[in-house]
């Protein structure tokens, strides 16, 4: 197993922050902390590049946060598909197809790239950078704490060919970064996540899938509301697809047997997968969506992206909240940072920023997505929205409106706008 890849830390070494987690957003906030010249530990369990189960769909925020952070060009490189529209089906079968708002500097809305190529991107950038201590295979299971509480490092277990070792290392604010089922969240807060603010989530990779165009495609479908089951568009004739449904909504099923009954016999998809193939694995992990509002900071440290909770409640994106949590975070701890002494923690009062950020450049767009995601919970106004849509060109514009405005997502969140839609 490789793990090492900027020499072995001493628990003695000195850094401002020590970020657990090197996916999106650990990344995102190693490296604004970085390029800020703090000094950082970046700690993941894993060895890069790691599978990570998601939909591949990169697009809005994140192309903005990559773009910053020097690796947008990049993503071009690897295999890739190009993402032009959105095709919505209502749970009556009824299409809508509207072209994709495209991102801020291109000609397109985004891409669909493998998960684990573009977080490698992100971890490579992270790893050379002068300031940051990057360690892989580090699992990190407690937190060190001052004798008045607050967290002021982490301990773990690093796994390397030497076999398994225990190590400590300290720091003035710990970041979790370390996703759904974050081991820094779970000690620094009492409270389980909620299952009806969480989507369990599979997906699959299929070739030989027919009809598939430049549109990621939504399916609202009966047993799934108010999820869906995507069909995302991937290099070489691959498409993604997956679903997500309220863990609350499960009663006993299995997502992957939800999916895979609905390749096989849902009337508008299966006729797609005639000649379709699984290749590999269907894999599934926890969503973690922004309607559920947490304390994300505190004594020493902070949570961002998934271990935040700041997952979108209605679309199921995550990555792009995840960059530019950890963009937030890491600039809220940069200016903690000039008034913290040597052997102290950053106290939670000077981390209100981050808590204030999130709010208000994350949080309203969440709330007008769960509002959406509440709403998708019927089928009827699904059937409205959609249907009209496919016949008014006006509505179709709203919908395209929606998807380029978090301003416009308002107007269709509004009963008022439902109302207007039952006129002739
Ligand atoms: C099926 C599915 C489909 C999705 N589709 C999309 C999509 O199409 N587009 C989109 O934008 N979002 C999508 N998401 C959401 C997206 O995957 C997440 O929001 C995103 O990965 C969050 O990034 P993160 O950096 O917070 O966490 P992660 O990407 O989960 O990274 C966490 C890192 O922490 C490490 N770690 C965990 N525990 C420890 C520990 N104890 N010690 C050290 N390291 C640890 C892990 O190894 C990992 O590398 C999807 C999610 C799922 C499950």
């Amino acid at each position: 197993m490789s793990l090492l890849t900027s020499g072995i830390p001493h628990s003695d070494d000195k850094f401002d922050a020590i970020v657990v987690g090197a996916g999106p957003s650990g990344c995102s906030c190693a490296l604004y902390l970085a390029n800020s010249g703090r000094k950082v530990l970046l700690l993941d369990k894993s060895s890069f590049p790691r599978a990570k189960v998601c939909g591949d769909a990169f697009s809005g925020k994140s192309i903005g946060i990559a773009r910053e952070l020097g690796i947008l060009g990049e993503i071009p490189r690897l295999p890739h598909g190009i993402v032009r529209g959105l095709l919505m089906v209502a749970p009556n079968g009824k299409k809508v197809n509207v072209p994709f708002p495209n991102a801020s500097g291109m000609e397109f809305a985004g891409y669909t790239v493998e998960r684990q190529r573009v977080d490698y991107l992100f971890f490579q950038r992270a790893q050379n950078h002068k300031n940051i201590t990057a360690l892989q295979g580090f699992a990190v299971s407690g937190l060190e704490r001052t004798p008045s509480g607050a967290v002021c490092g982490v301990s773990g277990t690093l796994t390397s060919n030497q076999g398994r070792k225990g190590m400590r290392f300290i720091a003035k604010v710990v970041v979790g970064a370390d996703g759904a089922a974050s081991t820094v969240g779970r000690l620094v807060v009492s409270k389980p996540h909620p299952k009806e603010h969480i989507y369990s989530a599979v997906r699959g990779y299929w070739s030989g899938i027919s009809g598939l165009s430049g549109s990621i495609e939504l399916y609202f479908i009966d047993g799934v509301l108010p999820g869906y089951l995507w069909i995302f568009p991937m290099a070489n004739g691959m498409a993604n697809v997956g679903l997500g449904i309220l863990s609350s909504d499960l009663k006993g099923k299995h997502p992957v047997a939800i999916l895979q009954e609905a390749v096989d016999r849902h009337p508008s998809i299966a006729p797609r997968f005639t000649n379709a193939k699984l290749e590999g694995k269907i894999g599934g992990w926890a969503i973690p969506n922004g309607s559920y509002k947490k304390a994300n900071t505190g004594d020493g440290w902070v949570l961002v992206g998934d271990a935040a909770s700041l997952v979108d409640p209605f679309s199921g994106e995550g990555v792009g909240n995840a960059l530019s949590s950890g963009k937030y975070a890491a600039l809220a701890i940069n200016c903690a940072l000039d008034g913290c002494k040597d052997g102290e923690s950053l106290p939670s009062s000077a981390l209100a920023s981050y808590e204030a950020s999130v709010a208000r450049f994350l949080r309203k767009d969440m709330m007008n997505s769960y509002r959406l995601q509440r709403l998708s919970r019927h089928k009827f106004l699904l059937n409205l929205f959609i249907g009209k849509a496919a016949d008014k060109p006006e509505v179709r514009q709203m919908l395209v409106d929606m998807l380029g405005s978090d301003k416009e997502k308002e107007k269709v969140v509004s009963p008022m706008f439902y109302l207007k839609l039952l006129l002739p």
